[in-house]
């Protein structure tokens, strides 16, 4: 689709946030041992998957060894392997395990996004970083033209999907809260079309993981509950 080649040029060049810029290439000079060798993406992120996606799934950023490693979101690391069990479960992937870019995924009627597309120290980006990048969310949102429901991994996802609905759509005040599980239907119309419903999710991030806050379970209900959201009949 020529509008998202356009934007995935734009953002594959984005150097607006120095400290960012700095982390993405320190990370591929200093690779841990297992990864000694290879070529690290070390550039911003685009999202990826089916562009008719029903479905928009909305992370936080680029893991330093993972997606900033790999060069595709969600790929190259445990969070990427958890979530794509989820969508594989759900019937949204071919395979069980996001490892590599070449590693023949095919994702369909879902799409796979984050709020901020370099790696952040941390994880934890700052709010000029985070308004610097949600732009480009914001015109993935508005180019994925059939999104229905958008499944948010953690609160700043929820939060700035939220923000970017009240701003850019028309749905009165609409403030969710984030609770895992929970389902917001704001009504009303985003882009000109009808507003996606969202659900907050945990993020599958190691430390959820492996604490028990998010288990394998638990996403995949999450999933779940997109599929038969989208798979109502209309009306
Ligand atoms: S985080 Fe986003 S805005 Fe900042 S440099 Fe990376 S792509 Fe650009």
């Amino acid at each position: 689709m020529a509008e998202l080649d356009q934007l995935y040029g734009r953002i594959i060049s984005c150097v607006r946030c120095p400290r960012l810029v700095a982390h993405r290439r320190w990370a591929a000079e200093n690779p841990p041992r297992r990864f000694r060798g290879e070529v690290y993406w070390a550039r911003p992120l685009t999202g990826f998957g089916d562009v008719r996606a029903r479905l928009l799934v909305v992370g936080l950023a680029p893991a330093a060894h993972g997606g900033n490693r790999t060069g595709r979101m969600f790929t190259g690391d445990s969070s990427g392997n958890t979530l794509m069990r989820a969508l594989y479960h759900t019937g949204f992937a071919s395979q069980p395990y996001s490892e590599r870019r070449d590693d023949s995924l095919t994702i369909t009627d879902a799409y796979i996004t984050a709020v901020v597309r370099c790696p952040p120290p941390e994880n934890r980006p700052t709010s000029t970083e985070i308004a610097n990048c949600i732009p480009y969310l914001l015109e993935e949102m508005r180019i994925l033209e059939n999104v229905q429901v958008i499944i948010c991994l953690g609160g700043l996802a929820f939060n700035t999907v939220s923000k970017i609905m009240r701003e850019h759509g028309e749905m009165g005040g609409f403030r969710p809260a984030f609770k895992h599980g929970a389902t917001y239907r704001p009504g009303g119309k985003l882009f000109g079309r009808p507003a996606p419903t969202i659900i907050a999710s945990y993020h599958p991030s190691r430390q959820n993981t492996q604490t028990g806050r998010l288990t394998q379970r638990m996403l995949n209900q999450i999933f779940l509950k997109a599929r038969k959201i989208i798979e109502q009949p209309a009306g």
